[in-house]
């Protein structure tokens, strides 16, 4: 595993959106914060995703969709689903994982003719993205225009149904979906009309940060979430192992250096999928941390019991793609 000993977080003035990158190497910089790393536009434009062209295929009889993911390295890859599933209607399902605020982009050609399509989707994120609130509802996804280059479509807003235009058959056609940088699972459905009319493609999303466990309860430490945060975020205490290895150690220490005081007490972590852990309830970031399963706010008030003394004590380098 690499050492990650830097984390830098990128924002795009012009895209809205912020990526955080663990990198030594950056090659993509989204706020012109790193003079000598190309901007997200600079680099989609110089390196559109080789690997997304559908190449012609006389046996192709129907809808054909890939789809690439941009690594944190600048590399296009092609996305595979991880799991797909064929219900009793003959339907199929292809599940997919994507982190938060990353961006897939689509290639689709239909070989018979003219056809257009219509894209609805949801968010499920009670259980999945630990977020039970709905006022303000959560913003909608953002998406490219359908275009015939993938390096040049810009992004915008797009509350579903997302209306395609009429494309040309047998024609490759590029889009890009910026996913949210709050956890969430995604349903999507492509319905095609016209020369593949009747072909519908179903996927579900899950934006997440893979592989967060919950952190136990403990004899040396306890877990606390606010009465707020019981409504709106009811599991806050998600981490990686070995975040939550290092706060039993941290627990354990304290404990045996001072025998009769009150446990520490923790705060929020990460939520069960990390991702924007929007304290207001707004989905939108609070504070830079809390993510990405490698933060805990620790409390010592019940400690000195003279000054709130709130402080980030385990900011773990991991690397981003973690385990
Ligand atoms: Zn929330």
């Amino acid at each position: 595993m690499n050492k990650i000993k830097s984390k830098m977080y990128i924002c795009g003035a012009v895209w809205l959106f912020a990526i955080p990158v663990f990198s030594t190497e950056p090659v993509v910089d989204f706020d012109g914060k790193s003079p000598d790393v190309k901007n997200i536009k600079t680099f989609i434009a110089e390196n559109a995703p080789v690997l997304l062209s559908v190449p012609a295929n006389k046996t192709d009889s129907e809808l054909v969709v890939k789809r690439e993911i941009l690594t944190e390295t600048g590399e296009w890859i092609e996305l595979k689903p991880v799991g797909s599933w064929i219900d009793e209607h003959g339907t199929k399902y292809d599940q997919y994982t994507v982190k938060p605020n990353w961006v897939i982009m689509w290639s689709l050609r239909c070989p018979k003719g003219n056809w257009t399509a219509k894209k609805t989707y949801s968010f499920w994120n009670e259980q999945y993205g630990g977020h039970y609130h709905y006022d303000p509802p959560p913003p909608p996804l953002s998406v490219s225009s359908v275009s015939l280059s993938a390096s040049t479509a810009p992004f915008h807003t797009a509350p579903s149904p997302i209306i395609f235009p009429e494309m040309k058959g047998n024609t490759t056609y590029y889009y890009g979906v910026w996913y949210p940088a709050f956890a969430t699972k995604v349903q999507e459905q492509l319905e095609a009309y016209g020369a593949c009319q009747g072909i519908t493609k179903t996927n579900y999303i899950d934006v997440k940060i893979p592989g967060l466990v919950e952190m136990p309860e403990g004899q040396n430490y306890v877990l606390y979430n606010s009465e707020t945060g019981m409504g709106y975020h009811p599991d806050n205490h998600y981490g990686t192992q070995k975040l939550i290895d290092n706060l039993k150690t941290i627990a354990d220490g304290y404990r045996a250096v001072f025998p009769s005081a009150a446990p520490i007490q923790i705060n929020d972590m990460s939520l069960p999928w990390g991702g924007i852990f929007d304290i207001n309830q707004d989905w939108k970031r609070p504070f830079f941390g809390h993510d990405t399963g490698i933060d805990a706010d620790i409390v010592t008030t019940q400690v000195l019991r003279i000054f709130h003394v709130f402080f980030v004590v385990a900011k773990l380098a991991l690397p981003f793609w973690a385990e």
